[in-house]
């Protein structure tokens, strides 16, 4: 039975112990979304429209949507004129360290040579990245103005070698892009900002239009109109497109002990809470007294209050859980199954615990290492997998902006090696041809040395 209060901010409390499996499972639900036959019927005649009528729909649907009816073109194009990206000299900087961060640490994150292996005398095989040439990056705007996603999404496109980035974002109501987002476009090399947001962005990069270039691969997180959009032209072969991953509200669950500072804890919880009412934020309080648990409470409640986005907050709060386990082992067996995008480690010997992370986004470690470090400047990628999708999905990383190629050479002796069995095999498959193009060389090769 939950434990609540109402007036509060405070997340609905559950003690593991007193619940079977299957209501944990049901506990650790994300917040439902709109059905995806719902979301479709939507996006679909947008994707449709932007493809047969290129710029003119993507124009339309951008003054409907993002209410700029005065805006005249969708995309601009490098080079950005200095007068776009005026900044602070402390928002310039802090871009600039966050850049040199990200991108030392996906620089190091390049595979230096091909990996050869010879599988049996004289048959070398090999293994190579290339990058993908063209790539669309989605930089979500409709809610906040997201910099820090330009950064995270262009920084490792112009270290993987892509020879196209284009960026999309919706605009201001004024037409205008931020700031920021063109700095970085410059900084990374992008060729063009398509300033359009939703499913119309997306299909104008899968497509191409008259003015935006037509991308291989689209990246970034957005609402459900842009993962909706981005999975139903990735399943085109009309785009012939691929897609990061499908990427969702944000989330975060926090495994806190004893030794953790509950003003830590409240902190890190609202860091998520703040993004959106549709994310989800969720405590494993590992053995805390009834007087800890409070303790948490009371900050993240106080905290909450103080925040401009309290409401967003509160929305957050509602569908955000705490529970209570008595065990790290079993802590690791909740967050596990509920495979969140972060995860925040605040007990004793945090790192030895990493061991035990079996499924999440990316992992904070430790009392000093808030989630947000993460989200701007400490290196690391903060575009992860959502909606429990850590199970099977990678976060944003170098690999995501290349593809491997294979090769295969073999010597006369290799051949010989392996003939029979694939000459065997294609026998088994009824693939004559496959069979001959062996048979052909190994008979010229012994004609020839007889
Ligand atoms: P957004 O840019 O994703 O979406 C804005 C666009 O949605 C608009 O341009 C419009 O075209 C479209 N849209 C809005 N209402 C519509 C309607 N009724 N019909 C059709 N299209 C419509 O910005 P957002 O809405 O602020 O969403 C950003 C999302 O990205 C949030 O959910 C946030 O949590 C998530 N996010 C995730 C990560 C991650 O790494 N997983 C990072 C940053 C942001």
């Amino acid at each position: 039975i939950p434990i609540r209060m109402s007036d509060r901010v405070e997340m609905t409390r559950y003690v593991a112990a007193e619940v079977s499996s299957a209501e944990l499972e049901n506990i650790l639900k994300r917040p439902s979304h709109k059905s995806s036959e719902t979301i479709m019927g939507i996006v679909n005649p947008i994707i449709k429209a932007v493809r047969t009528e290129g710029d003119k729909a993507l124009l339309a649907y951008t003054q409907k949507f993002d209410r700029c009816p005065d805006l005249k073109s969708t995309v601009l194009k490098a080079p950005y004129p200095e007068s776009l990206m005026t900044l602070t000299p402390e928002v310039k900087a802090a871009i600039d360290l966050s850049y040199d961060n990200i991108l030392k640490f996906h620089a190091a994150q390049k595979e230096s040579k091909p990996l050869v292996v010879e599988t049996m005398p004289g048959v070398q095989c090999s293994r190579f990245a290339r990058p993908v040439e063209r790539v669309g990056l989605y930089i979500p705007g409709g809610t906040a103005v997201l910099p820090s996603t330009a950064l995270m999404l262009g920084v490792p496109a112009m270290v993987a070698g892509c020879k196209t980035i284009v960026f999309a974002s919706p605009p201001r109501p004024d037409g205008s892009i931020t700031p920021e987002i063109v700095y970085i476009a410059h900084k990374v090399g992008a060729e063009a900002i398509v300033l359009a947001g939703g499913a119309q962005a997306v299909a104008a990069l899968a497509y191409g239009t008259e003015s935006v270039p037509k991308v291989d691969k689209i990246l970034g997180p957005g609402n459900q109109f842009v993962t909706a959009a981005k999975m139903v032209v990735s399943n085109d072969t009309g785009a012939t497109v691929s897609i990061d991953m499908p990427a969702g509200p944000s989330e975060v669950l926090v495994i806190a002990d004893k030794t953790a500072n509950p003003a830590f804890v409240a902190s890190d919880l609202l860091s998520q809470a703040e993004h959106g009412v549709d994310s989800q934020v969720v405590l494993i309080a590992v053995d805390l007294s009834d007087e800890q648990l409070q303790a948490i409470g009371d900050e993240l409640h106080a905290q909450a209050m103080a925040l401009p986005r309290v409401d967003i907050v509160r929305g957050a709060i509602d569908h955000s859980v705490t529970v209570v386990v008595d065990s790290i082992e079993k802590a690791f067996e909740v967050s596990n199954l509920y495979a969140p995008e972060h995860l925040i480690l605040q007990i004793a010997e945090a790192k030895a615990c990493v061991e035990k992370v079996q499924n999440a986004g990316s992992v904070f470690i430790g009392p000093w290492t808030p989630e947000s470090v993460g989200d701007y400047s400490a290196g690391v990628n903060h575009s992860l997998p959502t909606y429990g999708y850590a199970r099977q999905y990678s976060g944003v990383n170098l690999a995501t902006y290349v593809k491997h190629i294979t090769s295969s050479e073999l010597s006369f002796e290799g051949l010989q090696n392996l003939g029979n069995a694939v000459m065997d095999l294609a026998a088994v498959e009824g693939l004559d041809a496959h069979r001959m193009a062996v048979k052909i060389r190994l008979d010229h090769m012994r004609k020839s040395s007889s």
